[in-house]
């Protein structure tokens, strides 16, 4: 199968998505989850008219007569009494406002006199009122279907009422690691064996991308063992990441154990660096990539790739975050037939800096990096100070 562009590969993966079924929980454990109803407001906000300081409700043409207090309003007890002239109410701050009062002077600028009536000592006050929907209107849509639920919003559903709420069910992404050559990270490795690294990380990053991540253990270099770990995978989840077997190497059979699953290969090589061999494919069921086996082509194709296919399900609207920045120093490579992906941090002087990387097997120089930047098909060469975007990690 031909080498693709990553933008050709990006759009295959994201014209093969299916939305993610909804499902109806308790607001106060929807944090992170993505919004997948209008959330409507079943009250005005203010519910009525509010003070907005503890003061003296008055009318304000009155001000700086001597005026008569007639009651006093706390908070969550309605005035009973109307203000007639020269009177005013003594009021709380989030208590309703009297009627006959158009304006409220705060404590701080009042003096009470002798006879026991009060005066507006200051020079200018504001009508601190909020007036009974001025913030949202009973029916109003208050929260949009797409976006992720942070905690202020969980404030916003509880102050209109919104105890339920409907949000995208979380795709399950099934994790498989394959090699002859893994131990799990208990376990010490022996002479030719290395730490399963990939899949806890991959594990992590499904999570943070709002999946849910299941772990099928490690596939061994096996063609019958694989498939049968694959098969179940498929019919269990919505994505299976399967990583490592997918190179050029004797064993590297995942490909063909893909498609004996039933699954419709749609590409298994990318011009981008790392990640040459990210293989995808689709099957009636799930979505199937087979991740090359190092650990940051496995990284970095998972957020190119993976988590943006894993927001679409869930209908949510999810841009990675970027900066704008210089570059430190200049950063050149030999060959550019294929887009590149370079980790960076950024430096205390608020530039660019790539970060030491031997290759996409160097799992240390991710946890260094803020994020990656891209150099396209056909650039050798970044220049010193040049603006680079910078997709954060
Ligand atoms: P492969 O894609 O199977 O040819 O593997 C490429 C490289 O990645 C090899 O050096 C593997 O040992 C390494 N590798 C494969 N799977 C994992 C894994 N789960 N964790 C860490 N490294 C891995
Ligand atoms: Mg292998």
């Amino acid at each position: 199968m031909e080498m693709i562009r990553f933008e050709k590969a990006y759009e295959i993966v994201m014209n093969s998505s299916f939305p993610a079924e909804n499902e109806i929980i308790y607001y106060t454990n929807s944090l992170n989850r993505i919004l997948a109803g209008d959330v409507i407001s079943d009250i005005d906000m203010p519910p009525f008219n509010k003070s907005s300081v503890d003061g003296f409700a008055c009318l304000k043409s009155e001000l700086g007569e001597e005026m008569e207090i007639i009651e006093t309003v706390p908070a969550g007890t309605p005035p009973v009494k109307t203000l007639g002239k020269l009177q005013c109410t003594r009021i709380m701050t989030g208590a309703v406002v009297p009627s006959g009062a158009d304006c409220i002077f705060m404590v701080e600028d009042s003096e009470i006199l002798s006879s026991g009536k009060v005066r507006f000592k200051g020079s200018f006050t504001k009508e601190n009122i909020a007036i009974k929907g001025e913030d949202v209107k009973k029916g109003d849509i208050v929260l949009r279907p797409g976006k992720q639920i942070k905690p202020q919003d969980i404030a916003v559903m509880a102050s209109v009422g919104c105890i339920e709420v409907k949000v995208s069910c979380r795709p399950r992404v099934a994790v498989i690691s394959s090699g002859d050559e893994l131990v799990e990270p208990h376990e010490y490795p022996g002479l030719s064996q290395i730490r399963n690294s990939n899949a806890f990380q991959l594990m992590a990053q499904a999570e943070r991308s709002g999946a849910l991540g299941e772990y099928y253990g490690i596939a061994r270099d096996d063609e019958e063992k694989t498939f049968k770990i694959v098969e179940k995978a498929i019919s269990e989840c919505d994505i299976v990441l399967i990583s490592g077997g997918v190179s050029m190497g004797d064993f590297d059979f995942v490909p063909s154990v893909l498609e004996r699953a039933g699954t419709k290969i749609l590409f298994t090589r990318v011009a981008v660096q790392p990640g040459k061999p990210t293989t995808f494919g689709v099957h009636q069921k799930a979505l199937v990539f087979g991740l090359p086996g190092n650990p940051v082509s496995s990284f970095i194709q998972f957020e190119l790739l993976v988590r943006p296919l894993i927001c679409k399900m869930m209908g949510h609207q999810w841009q990675p975050a970027t900066m704008q920045l210089p570059m430190k120093d200049s950063f050149s490579r030999l060959f550019a037939d294929r887009m590149a992906w370079v980790p960076v941090r950024i430096t205390g002087d608020r530039c660019v800096s790539t970060v030491e990387y031997h290759g996409s097997a160097h799992i240390f120089s991710l946890h260094e990096a803020d994020g990656i930047i891209s150099v396209p098909v056909d650039i050798k060469m970044i220049e010193k100070g040049q603006i680079v975007d910078l997709r954060l990690l």
